[in-house]
C-alpha cells in the first residue's frame, strides 16, 4: 500500500472522537458485530454537561463548563479520570470515555468507561479556586458518581489533592466517608500504594515485552519519551533504573537530547527545582517536538492527543511505538505507521497500568484491607504482561495490527456481556 498525501483537513484528523470511532468501526466490522450492538457501543450511554459557578479570589463569579461522559456500564461501574484543561471539548471527553471502556476490557477488569473534563486553565487558578471548582463540579455530579456507579480518577492537571477534595465533597453529602468513590487518592485516605507511578510502570512492562519480540536488550535500547508529566516521568525513571538508555525527553517548552543517555533522576531533581526540564546541564537542548522524528528504537508519546499525525508519521524512525498517552496517534496516521512496519503498543493497552492499579485501589477500599506495594506491583505486572500477550497473539492470529487487535479483544468482551444481560426495555 502506498502512502497517500493527506486529504483530511487537520481539524478532522485530530478530532479524538473521530479517531476513536474510526478504529471502532474497523474492529467492529472485522468482528462481524451485530448492527444493533454496533450502534449501542459506538455512542456513549450518558453525557452530562454542568455549568459550574465559582467565586474567584478577586470576588468575581466565573462559570466553568464541565462534562462527565459515561460510555458504558455493561461490565461494571463506569471508570475514568477527570482532566482540567482549556482545550477540553465534549468530543474529546466522549473519545476518552470510550477509550476507558476498551482499556478496562483489554486488561479484563470489571469496569465500564467514563471520562470527565472541565474547561479551565489550572495554571492561572489559585489552589483555593481549584478547590472550589472541584467541589462544586463534584456536587453537580453527585447523583451520577459513586463506588458502584462511576469512579473518577486523576488525569491531565488533576492529582491526589483533586481526588481528596472529590472524596471529601461526596462523603459530606453522603454523611459518611466513602473512600471508594475515587481512585488515585492520597495513601492516608484509602489510596493504593504504587498508584501514582502505575501508568509509567505499565508502560515499562509492555516495553520490556515488546523488546523480547525484537530480541533487543535494555542496555542497547535507545528510548525517547515525549512528555514528562506523571506518565512520562515515571516511565522514564523506572526504565532508566532498569538499564534502558533514555536518549531524549521532549516537553512542550523544549527537548533534551544525549546520545549516551540522560540521567533521569538528576532531571527529575532539576525539574522539581526549576519547574521545567529546560536548562538541564546533562543534555543538549533541542526544540520542542524535534525529538519525535529523531533516531531511536522506542518512542513513547506520553503527553496528550494528536502528536503523531499525517504531518509527521512518515518521518518517525523508531521501530517500536509505546502509547503512554491517550490518543497520541490519529487514525489516519495508523496506516502510515503500518506501512513503515512500526510495532505499535496502542494506548488502550500501553497506558492501562493506571486504571489497573485504580481497580486494585477500589478493591482495597471496599475490603478495608490494604496491600503491600510489592503485591500491587506484582499483580500489575502480571495483568500487563498477560494482556500484552493476549493482544499480540490475537493480532497474529487474525492478521490485524496490534491496535485493531486490542479493540477487537475489548469490543468482543463488552458485547458478550451486553448480549447475555440483554437490553432492558
Ligand atoms: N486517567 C487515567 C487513564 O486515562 C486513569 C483512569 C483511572 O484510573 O480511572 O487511564
Amino acid at each position: 500500500m502506498s502512502i497517500e498525501t493527506p486529504t483530511l483537513p487537520i481539524e478532522q484528523e485530530t478530532n479524538p472522537w473521530m479517531a476513536q470511532a474510526a478504529r471502532f468501526d474497523i474492529a467492529a466490522r472485522k468482528l462481524n458485530l451485530d448492527e444493533g450492538l454496533w450502534k449501542v457501543l459506538r455512542y456513549p450511554n450518558r453525557e452530562i454537561t454542568v455549568h459550574i459557578p465559582v467565586q474567584l479570589d478577586n470576588g468575581k463569579l466565573e462559570i466553568f463548563t464541565g462534562y462527565r461522559v459515561q460510555h458504558s456500564i455493561a461490565r461494571g461501574p463506569a471508570k475514568g479520570g477527570i482532566r482540567y484543561s482549556p482545550d477540553v471539548t465534549l468530543d474529546e471527553v466522549r473519545a476518552l470515555a470510550s477509550w476507558m471502556t476498551w482499556k478496562c476490557a483489554v486488561v479484563n477488569i470489571p469496569f465500564g468507561g467514563a471520562k470527565g473534563g472541565v474547561i479551565c486553565d489550572p495554571k492561572k487558578m489559585s489552589r483555593s479556586e481549584l478547590e472550589r471548582m472541584t467541589r462544586r463540579y463534584t456536587a453537580e455530579l453527585f447523583e451520577f458518581i459513586g463506588p458502584e456507579k462511576d469512579v473518577p480518577a486523576p488525569d491531565m492537571n488533576t492529582n491526589e489533592q483533586t481526588m481528596a477534595w472529590i472524596m471529601d465533597t461526596y462523603s459530606m453529602h453522603m454523611r459518611q466517608t466513602v473512600t471508594a468513590v475515587v481512585t488515585g487518592k492520597p495513601e492516608n485516605m484509602g489510596g493504593s500504594k504504587g498508584r501514582r507511578e502505575a501508568t509509567g510502570r505499565g508502560v515499562w512492562v509492555v516495553t520490556d515485552e515488546a523488546l523480547k519480540r525484537f530480541n533487543l536488550q535494555r542496555e542497547s535500547t535507545r528510548v525517547i519519551v515525549q512528555g514528562f508529566g506523571n506518565v512520562g516521568s515515571n516511565a522514564a525513571r523506572l526504565m532508566h533504573s532498569a538499564g534502558y538508555k533514555i536518549i531524549g525527553i521532549d516537553e512542550y517548552d523544549g527537548g533534551l537530547y544525549n546520545k549516551n543517555g540522560i540521567d533521569i533522576n538528576a532531571l527529575v531533581e532539576h525539574r522539581a527545582k526549576t519547574g521545567s526540564v529546560t536548562g538541564f546541564k546533562g543534555a543538549e537542548a533541542v526544540g520542542a517536538h524535534e525529538l519525535l522524528i529523531a533516531d531511536c528504537d522506542v518512542l513513547i508519546p506520553a503527553a496528550t492527543e494528536n502528536v503523531i499525525t499525517t504531518r509527521n508519521a512518515d518521518k518517525i524512525k523508531a521501530r517500536i511505538l509505546i502509547e503512554g498517552a491517550n490518543g497520541p496517534t490519529t487514525a489516519v496516521a495508523d496506516d502510515i505507521l503500518a506501512d513503515k512496519n512500526i510495532f505499535v503498543v496502542p494506548d488502550i493497552l500501553a497506558n492501562a497500568g493506571g486504571v489497573t492499579t485504580s481497580y486494585f485501589e477500589w478493591v482495597q477500599d471496599r475490603q478495608g484491607y490494604f496491600w503491600q506495594e510489592s503485591v500491587v506491583n506484582q499483580q500489575l505486572d502480571h495483568i500487563m504482561r498477560s494482556s500484552f500477550d493476549a493482544v499480540v497473539s490475537y493480532a497474529q492470529q487474525h492478521s490485524v495490527n496490534n491496535r485493531i487487535a486490542a479493540y477487537m479483544v475489548a469490543i468482543d468482551r463488552v458485547q458478550a456481556v451486553i448480549r447475555q444481560r440483554g437490553i432492558y426495555a
